[in-house]
């Protein structure tokens, strides 16, 4: 071990959101030292690459790290978004990231950051910037990569682009954005949708956008997973929607159709099934806005963009020199596979929630800082694989639903869930009064369906 060497309790590899979110909650709990080590020059992961009108899917009062609040706590009272809680900017997300680092983390004395520097599997790190190379003797390697999203700005397209062709990542689209011409989007996950919205919310007319699906999603409609007390009643309301409409489906596809009956769920075209579900989270305001772009193309996947066609899996459209392509293939869901989170000296911070990274790289370090058994830490801790498709959102919550009762029956466990802010649910559960009827009445159809959507779930998984 040479002088240089790293040595911490805990070695962190990667420092985006979830690698911060655990760190945050091991000193809280703990009196452990930390080293964080990412390749990039900040902490704050894709966020410091991210596009630059991006803001959070969801509420930013439950993004960030459990010990610092994100946002300001009001509402947007314009857009898409007008009347819902604020989404926190790319900016603020970074600037917040850098502020937990240089304010809360390192003032501690038990945490050092290392960036620009990738953790070898030799157990080695090594500068990106120098290429020096220093041993780490950590007790423990936690991985804060597994859940990392492809981003535009770093994924290189999987088809080719002819010479002289204007393709460009989301990134550049503020900069291409001219008064005419035709412009295509790739790609209909959120970033796809982020670009078409940024389009016609600055005054794009819809007929300029042509739109590349190549597979349509299921989205989670935002003014259900709203935060304060007063809007408890529609996060309520949806899980025991959730919980009925698979206890009462006759199929993968009837849930959906069940929950989107109730809007619980959206699509962009209901005439067309999804055959894709990311979590990615929309209003009712963006879909309608979705809706009028005309010239939606649903040949499949991209293969070749040529001089005068774009070439797609299923036929081709005509396109010329002057179109502005912009690229949003970047799967911000990654496929690792579901691995135990606790491993004698590794963690591997994963979801234990469906699409709920943060929340779930803090719980994990709360059992963490709290028990030493993998055996038990890993009961508590149940891995979920981020879901690609309807079926795969079913088998999460198969696994999740056990997991909910199992932690209700935790003491520590329930207490941790009750006061941490990442948690959407439990502390407004935690709050309910005897007179919130409403509410309550919510939360017991919810308790009541539980056991039902379990044993349908085994029914409708079953030939999966
Ligand atoms: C456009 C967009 C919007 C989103 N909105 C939301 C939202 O509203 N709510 C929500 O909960 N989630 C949202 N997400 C999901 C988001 O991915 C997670 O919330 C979270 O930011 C992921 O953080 P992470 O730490 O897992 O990954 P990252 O941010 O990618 O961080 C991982 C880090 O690990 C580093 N790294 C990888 N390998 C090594 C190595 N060997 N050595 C050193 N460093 C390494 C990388 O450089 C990277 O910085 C969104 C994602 C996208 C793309």
């Amino acid at each position: 071990m040479g002088p240089d060497a790293i040595v911490a309790d805990y070695l962190v590899v990667g420092a985006g959101a979830a690698g911060l979110a655990f760190a945050d909650q091991i000193l809280t709990e703990t009196t452990a030292t930390i080293a964080l080590v990412d390749r990039r020059h900040s902490v704050g992961g894709h966020w410091n690459d991210a596009y630059p009108f991006v803001r959070l899917h969801q509420p930013s009062s439950n993004y960030g790290v459990n010990s610092r609040p994100l946002g300001y706590g009001g509402k947007d009272t314009s857009g898409y978004n007008e009347g819902l809680d604020e989404l926190a900017s790319g900016a603020e997300i970074v600037s917040y990231f850098e502020a937990v680092l240089q304010q809360q983390m390192l003032p501690t004395g038990r945490v050092q950051f290392i960036p620009m520097s990738e953790y070898r599997s030799t157990g080695e790190i090594v500068s990106l910037v120098s290429g020096a190379v220093r041993r780490v003797k950590a007790r423990k390697i936690v991985d804060a990569t597994l859940h990392s999203p492809a981003i535009s700005a770093t994924h290189k397209p999987v088809y080719t682009v002819a010479a002289g062709m204007i393709c460009a990542p989301v990134n550049d689209l503020p900069r291409l954005f001219r008064p005419e011409g035709r412009i295509v989007i790739i790609g209909a996950g959120k970033t796809g949708m982020d670009a078409c919205l940024w389009l016609l919310a600055n005054g794009a007319a819809p007929q300029r956008i042509t739109w590349i699906i190549p597979r349509d999603s299921w989205l989670f409609n935002r003014a259900n997973v709203q935060t304060g007390q007063d809007q408890f009643i529609n996060l309520a309301r949806l899980i025991a929607d959730e919980v009925e409409c698979i206890a009462q489906a006759s199929s993968v596809d009837n849930v959906f159709e069940r929950l989107e009956a109730r809007r619980a769920v959206l699509r962009i075209d209901p005439a067309i099934t999804p055959r894709m579900h990311h979590c990615a989270t929309v209003t009712e305001g963006e879909l309608a806005a979705l809706r009028s772009i005309p010239h939606i193309v649903r040949l499949g996947r991209v293969t070749a963009i040529e001089a005068q066609q774009i070439v797609l899996e299923k036929g081709t459209i005509p396109t010329d020199r002057d179109t502005v392509h912009i690229d949003c293939t970047a799967s911000a869901i990654t496929n690792a596979e579901a691995r135990p989170v606790f491993a004698g000296n590794q963690t591997f911070l994963q979801n234990l929630r469906v699409c709920q990274p943060i929340f779930s790289a803090a719980l994990i370090a709360h059992v963490e800082a709290s028990r030493t058994e993998d055996a038990e830490k890993n009961a508590i801790c149940v891995p979920l694989p981020m879901p690609g498709n309807p079926v795969d959102w079913l088998r999460t919550m198969a696994v999740e639903l056990l997991c909910r009762l199992r932690w209700r029956a935790i003491a520590d466990v329930a207490a941790f869930m009750a006061s941490s802010r990442l948690d959407s649910l439990t502390p407004r559960m935690a709050n309910l009064r005897s007179t919130d009827s409403a509410e309550l009445a919510e939360l017991d159809r919810y308790i009541r369906n539980i056991k039902p959507a379990l044993m349908k779930l085994k029914v409708l998984l079953a030939p999966a």
